[in-house]
């Protein structure tokens, strides 16, 4: 399960966070200092880190610096009760990669900090923009593929591969990147794994047909597979 860092110095509110996102699965420390979160960040593998920017000791925008440098790869979310546009903009520029304002919603809280996880989470890609072939948009960041206003049931590395390929439309992928991209290994035995994945993919597309053009996935015996852009 995921680890969050909660960095916050008020009493009721971190009891508050900390309770709420415990109860979720998260596995939750919580910091009422930053000197105390830059020594948890050092000391212990994190995922998300949960950052009050008004802290006793240490500026949280420093805090996130600190942290953004230690930790290129952590989800640094800002609470803020700061709400001018500045100090979200520096935050962003310090290293943050999302805010809330105070008060938090726990709702909204939610479902930030499980979108964030979702997107770091292995095989999960860049995680950004959207890409489109034909009638078939897939939306990174929301993970969804629609054609013509109509989604896509994959499931997670279905996504994965789609969006791997996608990304690189009418450009053979060797079976061996595609094992790395989507599957984070190097993979040297059979990959039946990845065949299986493709038919259920190429099948799911070929259902999508009726709502508008889709591309099609291409085997190249000995090699791999190519995204065909429809015509
Ligand atoms: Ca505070």
């Amino acid at each position: 399960m995921a680890r969050i860092l909660l960095v916050e110095d008020d009493e009721t509110i971190g009891g508050v966070l900390a309770t709420t996102l415990g109860a979720q699965g998260y596995q939750v420390s919580w910091e009422q200092t930053g000197a105390g979160a830059l020594r948890s960040a050092a000391a212990t593998e994190v995922d998300l880190v949960l950052l009050d920017l008004g802290l006793p000791d240490i500026d949280g925008l420093e805090v996130c610096r600190r942290l953004r440098a230690t930790r290129p790869s952590v989800v640094l979310v800002m609470l803020t009760a700061r709400t001018e546009e500045m100090d979200v903009v520096v935050g962003l520029e310090a290293g943050a990669d999302d805010y809330l304002t105070k008060p938090v919603r726990l709702g909204e809280l939610l479902a930030r900090v499980r979108a964030h996880l979702r997107r770091a989470g292995p095989g999960a890609g860049d995680g950004q923009g959207t890409a489109a072939a034909g009638g078939l948009r897939v939306d990174l960041a929301g993970r969804r593929a629609t054609v013509g206003g109509r989604e896509l049931t994959l499931r997670a590395k279905e996504f994965d591969l789609l969006a791997r390929l996608m990304a690189t439309p009418g450009a053979a992928v060797s079976r061996e990147d595609l094992m790395s991209d989507v599957w984070d290994e190097n993979w040297f035995g059979p990959t039946k794994t990845l065949d299986v994945h493709v038919a259920a993919v190429r099948r799911k597309l070929a259902e999508m047909a009726e709502h508008g053009p889709v591309p099609s996935i291409v085997t190249l015996r000995g090699h791999g597979y190519r995204l065909e852009p429809p015509d």
